[in-house]
């Protein structure tokens, strides 16, 4: 399948009905789902992947449409279930399992591949404890950040190491009330970590 081809049918999807501002619920776009799911690609780490915080599912059923076995974990229900009908619609093959990521335990994953809450909001658990599970679960690691993390995660994340980082422009849609302008693009990072 072709980047452009995987974006145009995760545009398809449906977003969160009622995104919590709390636990930090923001779809990630097509554009950098489809990006980050064709570097995994590229470097053969699209096995068995899962993807923490899965909310409407767009990173889990992206890598299922790409070949990978994939376990979505989410702690709102009500995303799962977006989430599940997003799956249906694309023919995708995705588990989903509703859990906290601080307690869920996972075994078997070659890949985490996720869009991590910031942690500024007190409701969700946060990169920490994101990115903390994963390198627990998996060898390797995509997560998305905010420009300007590099120092943190590097140091966070030993002794695992940061292998890439990629920097992918993100088309911020507005969607909590004080965003004030319409699309606007920012640029995130995608780290690539692994642990040997
Ligand atoms: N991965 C999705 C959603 C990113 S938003 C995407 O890329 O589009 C982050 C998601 O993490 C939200 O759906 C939020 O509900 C979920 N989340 C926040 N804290 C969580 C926790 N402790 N355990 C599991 N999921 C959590």
């Amino acid at each position: 399948m072709k980047r452009k081809q995987l974006e145009m049918m995760l545009e398809r999807l449906e977003g969160f009905s009622r995104p919590s501002f709390q636990k930090e619920q923001y779809a990630t776009p097509a554009s950098v789902a489809a990006e980050m799911l064709f570097l995994a690609g590229l470097r053969g780490d699209l096995g068995t992947v899962c993807d923490l915080g899965t909310g409407t599912g767009v990173l889990a059923i992206g890598a299922a449409l790409m070949g990978a076995r994939v376990v979505g974990v989410e702690i709102d229900g009500e995303a799962l279930a977006v989430a599940g009908r997003n799956a249906k619609k694309l023919g995708a093959d995705v588990n989903y399992i509703r859990a906290d990521v601080s307690f869920v335990q996972l075994k078997g994953i070659d890949t985490v591949i996720m869009n991590p809450p910031f942690g500024a909001q007190k409701a969700s658990a946060g990169d920490r404890a994101f990115l903390g599970k994963a390198l627990k679960i998996a060898k390797t690691v995509y997560s998305l950040h905010n420009r300007g993390s590099e120092d943190f995660i590097r140091s966070f994340v030993k002794p695992a190491s940061v292998q890439e980082i990629y920097r992918i422009p993100f088309p911020l849609k507005r969607c909590f009330e004080f965003h004030s302008q319409k699309v606007k693009i920012i640029e995130v990072e995608l780290y690539r970590i692994t642990c040997e």
